[in-house]
């Protein structure tokens, strides 16, 4: 984040700079287990607990062999401006795992889950940070650290079956839906006529594909690992969502359209592009080549700061990952909530909260961004610092 900049915006003592320019507990760790005859992990994990001023350090655990210390603390700041731009009590923090889990089967993946639980064992168990999936991990990884701490409420997005949250899993891709629903009303698109493609087919780009398809978009393009898809009439992503678990999770056996090479879906002359793949893939090697006149960022990081330069300058607007996929953490705050307290809570709960909480922050963001001439991911970062920094104020941390 650059507080330089938020600076010119909003008053931010110079002790909240100090405090919001680095970590407040950052872990290296070293894993060395033998997950079963054959397969020893020597590796690394990184923890980071960036931020507490609202809340616990809430953030995924990545599972992933390019995780870096970098990029785990740039994850756990983001999840700090996140919580903080949709209001829920929470700061932020992240851990990642250098390691490459594809080939593990469930039990392999349990017992390094269970060694990482060992060795934070003092933050879940304080409540310090409290964990999530992210790429690598998933649902029944959380059911393993729930198994070994007793705690309902130090983790999220476990399975329903076992204290999770009915609506955690499509989460996020609701949420995405919603605030690309929302810019669209605000900029007069027409669902109908509003042409999308979704970078990714995991859970963050099959949901939201979903979900816009259930309001009325035009999902034209597709792609995945493997490969893109392209059909300018609109693909029915309820039909395809269903055909990929079935077909082995294979994209272009599910749909009968045009192929095109992976890549190129980026640049497909569509209304609203939505990277929900990787970070840093919308670079200043292809940024002038992205004819989207709208990119909503579903997944963390999809634009380096050197493509947004350029992409501000073609007057490309974008919709910030902080405020487009809070819809995850904002169902976790459901599921923690509804933990602590012992409460049961519906689906249609969690996709109001989600709505809502999004509803309201896109409003804010509109409204500074108007207010300030500012475009809107200056603006959610200006709403969020000032958010932290007042927090910081009631607990006399400044
Ligand atoms: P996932 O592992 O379920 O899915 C990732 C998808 O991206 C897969 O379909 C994969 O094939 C595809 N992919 C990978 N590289 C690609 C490429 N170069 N081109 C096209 N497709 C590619 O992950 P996810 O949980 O859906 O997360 C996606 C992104 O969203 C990540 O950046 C993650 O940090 C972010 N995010 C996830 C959540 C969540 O709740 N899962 C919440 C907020 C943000």
């Amino acid at each position: 984040m650059d507080l330089k900049r938020i600076g010119q915006f909003i008053d931010i003592p110079s002790t909240a700079v100090c405090l919001l320019e680095r970590p407040e507990k950052e872990i290296t760790l070293a894993i060395n287990i033998r997950v079963n005859q054959e397969k020893h992990i020597q590796t690394t994990a990184y923890v980071c607990l960036y931020n507490t001023a609202r809340g616990p350090a809430k953030g995924g655990i990545r599972f992933h062999p390019e995780v870096n210390l970098l990029e785990t603390r740039k994850l756990a700041e983001l999840m700090v401006w996140k919580t903080a731009l949709v209001g829920i009590p929470f700061g932020g923090g992240k851990t990642g795992v250098m390691v490459d889990t594809l080939g593990f089967t469930r039990a392999e993946k349990t017992v390094l889950v269970k060694e990482l639980v060992h060795l934070i064992r003092n933050e879940l168990n304080c409540g310090d940070y409290i964990p999530a999936p992210d790429m690598g991990t998933d649902a029944h990884d959380m059911a393993t650290i729930f198994g070994e701490t007793h705690i309902l409420e130090c983790v999220t997005g476990k399975p329903p079956r076992v204290g999770g949250l009915p609506g955690r899993e499509e989460a996020t891709g609701r949420g995405v839906a919603t605030a690309t629903s929302l810019m669209a009303q605000q900029h007069r698109l027409d669902p109908a006529k509003t042409t999308v493609a979704v970078q990714g087919f995991g859970n963050v780009g099959s949901w939201t594909a979903y979900f816009l398809h259930s309001l009325g978009f035009k999902v034209t393009g597709i792609s995945d690992i493997t490969g893109a898809c392209f059909l300018p009439q609109g693909i029915d992503t309820h039909k395809l969502k269903k055909d990929f678990c079935i077909n082995g999770n294979n994209l272009a056996s599910c749909i009968d359209c045009t192929k095109i090479k992976r890549d190129e879906l980026l640049e497909q002359p569509v209304d609203i592009l939505i990277p929900a793949a990787a970070g840093g893939i919308i670079t200043k090697n292809n940024a002038h080549k992205i004819e989207a006149k709208y990119i909503v960022e579903a997944a963390n990081n999809p634009v380096t700061p050197e493509a947004e330069e350029i992409l501000n300058e073609r007057g490309t607007i974008i919709l910030p990952d902080i405020l487009a996929n809070a819809g995850g953490v904002i169902a976790s705050y459901v599921e923690w909530r509804q933990a602590r307290s012992g409460s049961l809570t519906p689906r249609e709960e969690t996709y109001q909260v989600i709505d809502s909480a999004i509803t309201d922050s896109f409003k804010e963001v509109i409204a500074i961004a108007a207010e300030k001439k500012i475009p809107y991911r200056l603006a959610a970062e200006v709403k969020a610092v000032q958010e932290v920094v007042e927090a910081m104020k009631d607990r006399g941390w400044l």
